[in-house]
């Protein structure tokens, strides 16, 4: 794609009459199908072209940034717009691009925010800094993802529960991406709470994927291994959720218990309605027991001590899990921490 025909010796217009990028009556300018993204500067000294898009921007700020950019920059670039020189991004999506240079000059500041960013905004930041080698974006950018999927379990469990962590808002369905990010990077301690969270997305969206946040119409889907994995992880974390459900009401009391007779009959009652297939309850990573029982919680005619004792039964299948969690989806993490909560 031609951006632009004028040299640097070209006449410069009046501001007041400078012709719009894509404007093709304008002398000097080329039929372009290129338009203008928000970030032109007009004094800057770079065009960069992406995907139909282009952006004014200062080369030298830009390749500083980056030393894949600054090696492509020191030399003369052949197309000019302006009297800028003009630099093509060939494979990037426009908004990826908008999204990086928005904050290396526009919001620079966003490295000290402590405010949560959308994912697919740290997404773009991650793609495009891999690629040229943006390494303080990289770092930041990966920060704040492994703010939510943490190898930490109660930080984890705690954004997962509120969709966002301190730095980032996550939906369930960003996890696809995730996951391919982590791979990317070669980040693998975000890859067992984000395959988890993939291996508990509806089956269409774990097969087929999800449409990217851009202009692109890009599918991210996971690699087919990654889809088998989470398939066996699924299957492995059922059975284990049974497991866990009569665990939790074994009919056993506290050996504290204030009142046997009351909360036996309560501990048999649940495990016979378990059988029947009358009371499944899904004892998730990222749930309590009291919030996997919910409402009916209060309705169990239960001593204090009876209580306290399904909670650390359900908090003991929780860490069991979460301490398995690497292993479900095939990943050998040595140093896997241990949830101490
Ligand atoms: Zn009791």
């Amino acid at each position: 794609m031609a951006f632009g025909a004028s040299g640097p010796d070209s006449p410069r217009k009046p501001k007041a009459k400078r012709p719009r990028v894509e404007d093709p009556s304008s002398p000097g300018v080329r039929l372009i199908k290129t338009s203008r993204g928000e970030l032109w500067f007009d004094d800057g000294n770079l065009v960069l072209a992406a995907g139909g898009t282009a952006f004014r921007v200062y080369k030298g700020i830009l390749a500083k940034s980056s030393p894949v950019l600054a090696d492509v920059l020191s030399e003369p670039q052949p197309e000019k717009c302006e009297g800028c020189d003009v630099l093509h991004l060939r494979g990037d999506d426009p908004v990826d691009v908008a999204r990086v240079l928005e904050l290396i000059f526009c919001s620079p500041d966003l490295y000290y925010d402590g405010k949560p960013v959308r994912f697919s905004v740290v997404a773009s930041w991650i793609r495009m800094a891999d690629k040229y080698k943006m390494h303080r974006i990289l770092d930041h950018a990966l920060a704040r993802l492994r703010s939510f999927f943490s190898d930490d379990a109660s930080q984890w469990r705690d954004a997962l529960r509120n969709h966002a962590s301190r730095s980032i808002k996550v939906n369930a369905e960003d996890a696809i991406a995730a996951v391919k990010l982590a791979r990317l990077t070669g980040t693998f301690s975000l890859l067992p709470t984000a395959l988890y969270t993939c291996s508990q997305l509806s089956s269409p969206t774990l097969l087929f994927g999800v449409f990217r946040d851009d202009t692109s119409g890009t599918v991210e889907k996971l690699a087919e291994d990654d889809i088998v994995r989470c398939l066996d992880a699924r299957e492995a974390l059922t059975r284990l959720n049974l497991l866990s459900t009569f665990q939790v009401w074994n009919p056993r009391v506290s050996h504290m218990c204030m009142d046997t007779v009351n909360c036996l009959a309560t501990f048999e009652h649940q495990t016979r309605a378990i059988r029947e297939g009358s009371v499944v309850h899904q004892y998730t990573l990222s749930a309590t027991i009291r919030e996997v029982i919910g409402d009916v919680y209060d309705a169990f005619i239960l001593c204090f001590a009876c209580e306290r004792e399904i909670e650390k039964r359900g908090e003991k299948a929780r860490q069991d899990v979460w301490r398995m969690l690497p292993t479900f989806f095939g990943l050998d993490m040595p140093n896997w921490m241990l949830d101490t909560q």
